[in-house]
């Protein structure tokens, strides 16, 4: 496995549409293990292919008790409830806002093995879900937030 460069907010890529994997052959397994390693060292709990500079649709998420999530070509088929909380980015490094999005959501996609499967996740997987889904068309979370937190804000989650 390798680490591979974060892409952070202005780089053009992060703005793209991606395209669909279909089949997921050794090369896409091997980008999961690289996004996955990549995220576990930058601390995060998603990547998404563009804030590695690869547009294809696939995405991995660790959220604590989630265990590892591989998602190739992922959509989301339900959304149920909503939450307004914090929310992060690796690609935008040291801040945060605040967001509202499903308390619950479905998704369908193709695992690692190019297998279709459905997840339903809750709270911080269903956010982690959204938000990794959306960087898969070019968008990121201050799109959507109501607010970005200030300074004084931050500092106080330090
Ligand atoms: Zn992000």
């Amino acid at each position: 496995m390798a680490l591979l460069n974060i892409l952070t907010e202005g780089e053009e890529t992060l703005r793209k549409t991606c395209r669909p994997v279909e089949k997921v052959t050794e090369r896409i397994r091997t980008l999961l293990d690289d996004m996955y390693e990549t995220m576990l060292h930058a601390e995060g709990v998603g990547l998404a292919g563009p804030q590695v500079g690869v547009l294809r649709r696939v995405v991995v998420i660790e959220c604590p008790g989630s265990g590892r999530i591989d998602l190739v070509d992922p959509v989301i088929i339900r959304t149920e409830g909503s939450q307004v909380g914090r929310e992060g980015c690796l690609s935008i490094p040291e801040k945060c806002g605040i967001v509202e999005r499903p308390m619950k959501v479905t998704v369908q996609a193709l695992d690692r093995n190019g297998k279709p499967f459905e997840l339903t996740g809750e709270e911080l997987l269903a956010r982690a879900l959204c938000h990794e889904i959306d960087h898969l068309d070019g968008i990121l979370y201050p799109d959507k937030a109501q607010r970005m937190l200030t300074e004084e804000e931050l500092e106080e989650l330090e």
